[in-house]
């Protein structure tokens, strides 16, 4: 698995970030990386096809801020198109709204009510599962569009969170689990 070694040397831990107790996965190092990104791509869109290689999906959806940065290739890579799943306020036009609980506090995602037609199928695109708090949400987003969800790729699942639960039946591809 030489995909796998270079994410695993290619993705960093760091210790009490954002905030004490937290081991933030970094992965700068490995975007910079331009042979381990491409792969990391190509195996992320592999979760938009099916078993022959046709393309299965009609967006790619990718979270801010690091979901747009490989949601935005994979949509590219499976000549589907790319849609930001965006923070409070950051959308100029009609949103659909979602409000989750974070660890401390609570979030807002938004999405653009005409991103998604209905009846268009999406792969939510992020780099890494925690909680599944985000992914849960944006799935709501989706299915506020009139949209489906078909599956879910992630770079990184952590094991130790429910993030999968959250996730629930859809595909969920994950290129390493720590
Ligand atoms: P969840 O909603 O599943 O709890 O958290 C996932 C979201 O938080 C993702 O959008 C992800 O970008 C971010 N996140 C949480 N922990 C980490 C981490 O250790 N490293 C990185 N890069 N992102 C994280």
């Amino acid at each position: 698995r030489p995909l796998l070694t270079a994410l695993e040397s290619l993705i960093w831990d760091v210790p009490d970030y954002p905030s004490p107790g937290i081991l933030f996965k970094d992965i700068t190092p490995l975007l910079a990386d331009h042979d381990t990104f491409t792969a990391t791509v190509q195996a992320l869109a592999d979760a938009g096809r099916d078993g022959s290689g046709a393309t299965v999906v009609d967006k790619v959806l990718g979270m801010e801020a690091r979901g747009f940065i490989l949601a935005a290739p994979v949509a590219l890579a499976l000549g589907a198109g790319f849609v930001p799943v965006r923070k409070a306020g950051k959308l100029p036009r009609e949103t659909h709204a979602v409000s989750y609980a974070l660890e401390y506090g609570e979030a807002t995602l938004e999405i653009h009510t005409d991103a998604v037609a209905p009846g268009e199928r999406v792969l939510l695109v992020d780099d890494v599962l925690a909680t599944g708090g985000t992914i849960d949400a944006t799935r709501q987003l989706v299915e506020a569009c009139g949209g489906t969800v078909a599956g879910v790729a992630v770079l990184m699942e952590l094991s130790a969170l429910p993030g999968r639960a959250a996730v629930g039946a859809l595909p969920l591809t994950a290129l390493m689990t720590v």
